[in-house]
């Protein structure tokens, strides 16, 4: 069976995600650990993460995916953006262990100017600050549109950063549809090619999730702009496809279109049944 679900809100706690992925039909979400754009979080519950640990296994979700807010960056210019992005994901991934197992994803970063090869080995030298042999989490790098100076538009780019971590282990990649299209590759119409090429530069073993978008812009267009299901440029046929492929079926999808829940709920069903062959 397909695993799929959508981004929730985290305003109302763990546990409220989970019943409210339930109600959407939904076997697997997404949440922005914090908000998206500022940096504190919510005092921890810890019974409230039980109680969505205790549901994820009654339930058998497929791993649900903790998203970093967006504006954390890796690879600043100045010291303290960077000690500041490596400080909160640290604290994001410490609140994590209270819900084990799972994943957390974030944008590798922009390089503002210092150049693609800066960019990556201070992506990496935060991972490598951050990360420990104990953690329960593992941590997805996400393939990005390419916009501006962002690192992870090219899988040569997420692969270097790999290459450069210690616990690799503890990494893999979320492939967001809507990003890999406007990053110019062809999942519309060589979603083969675009696997191989993605197997040959970084391994399909890496590929932990993804994020399954339309795209408001045509393929190459490095914009970043997600689009609902079927109207965009993607197109219901090629994200059907992308369901269905035997590499890629069995990896929790996780929409992020722009959607209230009722429109979640629809896209959630359709791509149920876009599953079946
Ligand atoms: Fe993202
Ligand atoms: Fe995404
Ligand atoms: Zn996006």
């Amino acid at each position: 069976m397909l695993h799929i679900g959508c981004h929730l809100s985290s305003s109302k706690g763990f546990a409220a995600m989970g019943r409210q992925a339930l109600e959407l039909g939904a076997d697997t979400f997404q949440f922005f650990t914090r908000n998206p754009r500022g940096s504190k979080a919510k005092e921890l519950d810890p019974a409230d993460a039980a109680a969505l640990v205790e549901l994820l296994a009654e339930h058998r979700f497929a791993p649900i995916i903790a998203h970093a807010p967006y504006t954390l960056n890796l690879c600043g210019a100045e010291e303290k953006n960077r000690a500041f992005a490596r400080d909160t994901m640290s604290d994001d991934l410490r609140r994590l262990e209270f819900v084990p197992g799972q994943y957390y994803n974030f944008h590798p970063g922009s390089h503002v100017g210092q150049g693609m090869e800066a960019g990556i080995t201070q992506i990496a030298e935060g991972l490598n600050a951050i990360l420990t042999p104990e953690l329960h989490t593992t941590v997805l790098l996400e393939t990005m549109a390419g916009k501006g100076s962002e690192v992870g538009g090219r899988f040569e780019e997420l692969r270097a950063i790999l290459d450069r971590v210690e616990l690799s282990e503890k990494m893999g990649i979320c492939l967001d549809t809507c990003h890999v299209s406007d990053g110019g590759y062809d999942i519309i119409h060589d979603l083969d090619g675009v696997l191989t090429e993605f197997d040959r530069r970084i391994g399909l073993n890496r590929l932990k999730a993804i994020h399954l978008n339309d795209s408001k812009n045509p393929p190459g267009s490095r914009k970043d702009r997600h689009a609902c299901i079927g109207e965009g440029e993607i197109g219901l046929e090629a994200l059907t496809q992308i369901v269905r492929h035997p590499a890629l079926r069995d990896l929790p999808f996780c929409l992020e279109t722009p959607n209230e829940l009722p429109g979640y709920q629809r896209e959630i069903a359709l791509m149920r049944r876009q599953a079946e062959p």
